[in-house]
């Protein structure tokens, strides 16, 4: 188990008294080395809780703490910002009509020339932008600004890497080298991660320790398989997945016994058979996904979703059975 890195107590910073806006009470800890996505809708408090993180926001109360030394606010210090943590926001902060390696090389001190080169061409590597070297930040794709200006915060050896939405300019196949880059850094050289997204499947992917964030309070803090598997909650059941939910009385509709009110489950934990003797639907739609296609089922005027992993299996207006062994109750 590794150590405790990073430790987030009773976190509370609001801009407005009257309504909630920014975070509420919010604490967890981080352990160095791991990979922590904090999710939560737009508008949730994760830029507000990760400037907290870094020293640039003075909370209204609680603190955190950094290898057991409390992080300062943006007044108490000359420089706002943890030294050893750094923050890519979305605008990533680039000097746009200088050079890639400039850019970079920037951060480090000229006491030492050589060592500057050596470092700057070495986070330039593990970035994958050596090819990049000389051309002007205006001359990059967005994917490519991104890893510039995750170079640019790892050039200075810091302990942490503060990640603001990091993948949003990102094409999907772009996003998902960079998430692995990411990962593959973090696990190579130590580095702690925090990155906050909108996109569940962000912190799915890569993430040691998951975090959901609704209106400034911290609904969940566990592995990503455990908050999939078991989340506390409807909200956070239907933002992680594409989960179907049904009030008690759609689910009886179904024969699904609950005693609770709402009844909430994914589409892969739907058993599709045509041979044994349960639930009776109509495919109404096939929605094809690559390697799998989702069905759109009905009975009794009560539509789900079920995944069917050989592809073109069923078609509309098909009848299979349908057995919705597992769920969860809310
Ligand atoms: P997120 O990053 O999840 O979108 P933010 O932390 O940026 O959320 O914002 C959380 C809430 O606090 C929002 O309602 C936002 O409008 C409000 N907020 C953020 N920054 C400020 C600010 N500087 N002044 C007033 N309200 C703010
Ligand atoms: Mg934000």
């Amino acid at each position: 188990m590794n150590e405790q890195l990073i430790s987030v107590q009773n976190l509370t910073k609001q801009y407005q008294e009257s309504q909630s806006s920014g975070i509420s009470q919010v604490s967890f800890s981080i352990r160095r080395g791991d990979i922590v996505a904090i999710i939560g809708e737009s508008g949730s408090g994760k830029s507000t809780l990760l400037k907290c993180m870094y020293g640039l926001v003075a909370p209204d109360s609680g603190e955190v703490h950094f290898a057991g030394k409390r992080v300062l606010g943006p007044h108490e210090q000359l420089i706002p910002g943890h030294t050893e943590m750094k923050m890519v926001t979305q605008d990533f902060s680039l000097n746009i009509y200088a050079k890639v390696y400039d850019n970079i090389a920037a951060m480090l001190s000229n006491t030492n020339v050589a060592i500057k080169l050596q470092r700057t061409l070495e986070v330039m590597e593990q970035l994958h932008i050596g090819h990049l070297k000389d051309k002007k930040i205006s001359e990059l794709s967005g994917g490519e600004q991104q890893r510039v200006a995750i170079a640019k915060a790892l050039v200075s050896n810091i302990q942490v890497l503060l990640l603001d939405e990091p993948f949003s300019q990102v094409d999907s196949l772009l996003k998902n080298q960079l998430r692995a880059d990411i990962r593959r850094l973090a696990k190579e050289t130590g580095l702690t991660v925090v990155l906050v997204s909108h996109d569940p499947t962000d912190g799915l992917f890569l993430a040691d320790q998951l975090l959901i964030l609704k209106d400034g309070i911290l609904l969940q803090n566990d592995h990503p398989t455990q908050v999939y598997e078991h989340p506390v909650n409807l909200y956070t059941a239907k933002i992680l997945g594409n989960a179907v939910h049904l009030d008690a009385q759609d689910a009886q509709l179904l024969g699904v016994k609950t005693t609770k009110q709402q009844v909430v489950f994914y589409p892969e934990w739907v058993e599709l058979k045509s041979s044994w003797n349960s639930r009776r639907f109509e495919v109404v739609e096939v929605y094809y996904k690559g390697f799998y296609d989702e069905l759109l089922l009905e009975r009794n005027g009560v539509q789900i979703r079920a995944l069917q992993l050989n592809t073109g299996t069923h078609k509309k207006n098909d009848h299979i059975q349908a057995n919705i062994s597992r769920f969860l109750e809310f």
